[in-house]
């Protein structure tokens, strides 16, 4: 009898994680793993940070070079999929080729959202996805070079980092109340803010982009203020779209994100998707949430990699994910969307931890430089700890003591 074969739409990190996951736990069909961008799977955190600040050393390949040869995963680079036989069971090459499939996984990521009112400016206009993105980056950010950031996310805020660290001239324009709305609370923006500042970055916050044009070889950007912003290049990081172009054509639920279960399974059977293309199913909130992050993509990997072979798929648990910027570590767990937020310790020595509650239970835990407690504050979190606001406040309470207690 044929062994089975599953099909990977995607060599990023969820694709590639899903890979090694079949192999890791006993999978010996075929296994193809087909991506469109020329170089091994990696990474793309180091993209904003290390492959900006230390070119030379970075490291962001996510497994060494025969790695997938060893394990008889046939790696496809440079290969773009155009189409998916549903019924026939196989997907499309753009070069015409045809590969079967028992079951496919679609990890084929996000897009970023386009700005054609910068696009139209063509040279000095930049967009950081991708490692080919990055390594034109670099070039760019050098001292005295003035950088426009549109777009105060986390994209915008750790490049207003790496670029300040490089000695580029650096101004953020969020259209937003306040930077990293998104993603992270009021109280932790307004704090990073200041720390962006002070390290030189003139932030215009609260004004959208409504004119760009060149002007004696600069570029010049008009905000909904009234303001004018010159710079000498732009980048903008006003967000992704998922990737669902695939998905949608072959007849896939898609909404925000190709649908999926909670083991990673679409609309179709045979088909799983996992990372940031999706939409996971909650069974608590009975909500479809998108997640963008790195544990996301990872954990989604192993998940579908598992469900594909019929193996259960672990307990889901808080999602987390960091950001570096300004030299420091920030890791988020839990409901970022909680309605009240404790400080634990001094903002101003740029060590603290932020505990978000919700009628009084712990639903978010935020550390600033402070990674070691992420753990037991994960465990707190899942726990929906019920303590004093107090005990919260106190920088000497032990959290893996307050497990016990809580
Ligand atoms: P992707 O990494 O986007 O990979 C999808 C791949 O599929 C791409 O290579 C794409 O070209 C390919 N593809 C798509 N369609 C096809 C097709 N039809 N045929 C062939 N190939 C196809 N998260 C954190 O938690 N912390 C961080 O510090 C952090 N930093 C980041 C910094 C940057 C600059 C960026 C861009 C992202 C960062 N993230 C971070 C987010 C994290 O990297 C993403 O959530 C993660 O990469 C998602 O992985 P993925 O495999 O789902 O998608
Ligand atoms: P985000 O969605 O985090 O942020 C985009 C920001 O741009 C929002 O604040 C948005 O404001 C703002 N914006 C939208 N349109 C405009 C506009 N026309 N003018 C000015 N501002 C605008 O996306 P990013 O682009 O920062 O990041 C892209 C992806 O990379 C995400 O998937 C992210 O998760 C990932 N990433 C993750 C990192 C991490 O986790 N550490 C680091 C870097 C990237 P509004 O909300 O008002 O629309």
């Amino acid at each position: 009898m044929n062994k089975p074969s599953i099909v990977i739409v995607g060599a990023g990190q969820a694709g590639a994680m899903a890979a090694a996951e079949l192999r890791q736990s006993g999978f010996d069909g075929r296994v193809v793993l087909i991506g469109d961008e020329s170089h091994l799977p990696y990474e793309r955190p180091p993209l904003s940070k290390d492959v900006l600040l230390q070119p030379e050393t970075a490291r962001c390949q996510l497994f060494a070079d025969g790695f997938y040869e060893e394990r008889n995963i046939e790696l496809r680079l440079g290969a773009r999929v155009s189409a998916i036989d549903v019924e026939a069971r196989h997907v499309s090459l753009a070069d015409g080729e045809t590969l079967p499939f028992d079951k496919l996984l679609l990890a084929t990521g996000a897009r970023v959202r386009r700005l054609p009112l910068l696009d139209r400016l063509g040279n000095d206009v930049y967009t950081l996805r991708t490692l080919d993105d990055a390594r034109k980056l670099r070039p760019v950010l050098t001292p005295g070079r003035r950088v426009v950031l549109v777009g105060g996310g986390v994209i915008g805020l750790e490049l207003a980092s790496s670029a300040i660290d490089l000695g580029a001239h650096v101004t953020v324009i969020e259209q937003a109340p306040m930077v990293m709305g998104r993603c992270s609370p009021g109280v932790l923006n307004e704090y990073l803010c200041n720390v962006h500042r002070e390290r030189g970055v003139v932030l215009h916050l609260g004004a959208a982009l409504t004119h760009a044009r060149r002007e004696n070889g600069e570029i010049v950007l008009t905000l909904s203020d009234g303001a004018q912003v010159t710079g000498d290049a732009v980048i903008y990081g006003i967000g992704v779209e998922p990737d669902t172009r695939l998905a949608s054509a072959a007849g896939l639920d898609v909404e925000n994100g190709i649908l999926i279960d909670e083991n990673c399974r679409t609309s179709h059977p045979a088909i799983y998707a996992a990372g940031d293309a999706t939409s996971q199913w909650d069974r608590l909130t009975r909500r479809f949430y998108r997640r963008e992050t790195w544990e996301n993509a990872k954990n989604q990997a192993i998940t579908a990699a598992r469900a594909m072979m019929g193996i259960e798929p672990a307990e889901a648990g808080v999602p987390w994910f960091w950001t570096d910027q300004c030299g420091m570590n920030i890791q988020f767990a839990g409901d970022m969307a909680a309605p009240e937020w404790i400080v634990r310790g001094q903002m101003d020595e740029s060590r603290f931890m932020l505990f978000g509650l919700n009628d009084g239970e712990l639903v978010a835990a935020i550390t600033v430089n402070q990674a070691r407690e992420m753990r037991s504050a994960k465990m707190l979190v899942d726990k929906r700890a019920r303590l004093a606001a107090d005990v919260w406040r106190d920088p000497q309470q032990n959290l893996r003591a307050l497990l016990n207690a809580a």
